[in-house]
């Protein structure tokens, strides 16, 4: 098979596209982007996207619990304007039976977040995500990773879990970390996102990091390559060459790496 460029992580679910929705989609493919790794946080997104996966040939189904969600019942005031989730194991039930159904190629989003979430919310937060790591490693699939304010704590969990597949989504902690951590877990990536360019941190994980941990994402319609604008998909592209020119490659070169790195953790 071709290499394909691919986003590990995004959100088309979001309302942002409810009017373009196949554009966005056929723009990324006429791009050359062929591998859009759809990711929910909740159960209506997390059932939109199995849909969505129906419809969209290059659409990928991973299905989670973002952490403001798993905590959301016990929360007095709501970050933003989410639909509280009132049974979480009920959702973990549900996406342990799409992986054993073999639906779905990664669980995520989840994780852990200190930048929404304060400490009374940890212990929820880390029942939820074990649960779904738990998940991915009984299925043998990707879990994708929010670590927001958290990282190192994610990482200890992950470590004792140990799980085999793990997409780190828009790492904030050190960079130096993430080398280490890609050193010691070679079945483990970063996904970086397309505002690289604007991110030191970013440009820095895409110069430094084993070529082997090395995804790409969007977070989209999240972190825009331009402020204040819609991320699509097809930003993945920019990513790509911004890689090839930090470690004087040709663009195939670093298209095609990326895309080994997907095959390899999403085993496709
Ligand atoms: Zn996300």
């Amino acid at each position: 098979m071709h290499s394909a460029y691919v986003d590990v992580h995004c959100h088309l679910t979001e309302s942002a596209y409810e009017l373009d929705l196949a554009a966005v989609i056929e723009r990324a493919a006429s791009r050359g982007v062929t591998q859009l790794v759809v990711n929910g946080v909740d159960p209506a997104s997390n059932r939109k996207i199995l849909e969505m996966q129906q419809q969209y040939p290059t659409v990928r189904a991973a299905v989670g619990i973002y952490p403001i969600q798993a905590v959301s019942r016990h929360l007095s005031e709501l970050p933003m304007p989410i639909e509280v989730l009132q049974d979480p194991d009920a959702e973990i039930r549900f996406i342990a039976e799409q992986a054993q159904a073999g639906t779905i190629v990664a669980v995520g989003e989840c994780g852990l977040d200190a930048h929404w979430l304060g400490p009374e919310t940890f212990a929820e937060q880390e029942r939820v995500f074990l649960a779904l790591v738990d998940i991915a490693k009984q299925q043998d699939l990707p879990v994708i990773v929010h670590s927001r304010k958290l990282e190192m704590r994610t990482y200890e969990l992950l470590r004792q879990a140990n799980p085999a597949r793990v997409v780190f989504h828009c790492w904030g902690g050190r960079v130096k970390q993430a080398i280490e951590i890609a050193q010691l877990h070679p079945g483990w990536a970063f996904s970086i996102p397309a505002n690289a360019r604007r991110n030191g941190a970013f440009e820095k994980m895409l110069r430094e990091l084993p070529e082997t941990s090395l995804l790409t994402e969007t977070d989209s319609p999240y972190l825009s390559p331009q402020p204040a604008t819609r991320n699509e998909p097809q930003n993945v592209v920019d990513t790509i060459e911004f890689l090839a020119a930090l470690r004087n490659w040709k663009v195939e070169t670093a298209k095609d790496l990326v895309w080994r790195n997907f095959c390899r953790i999403f085993a496709t």
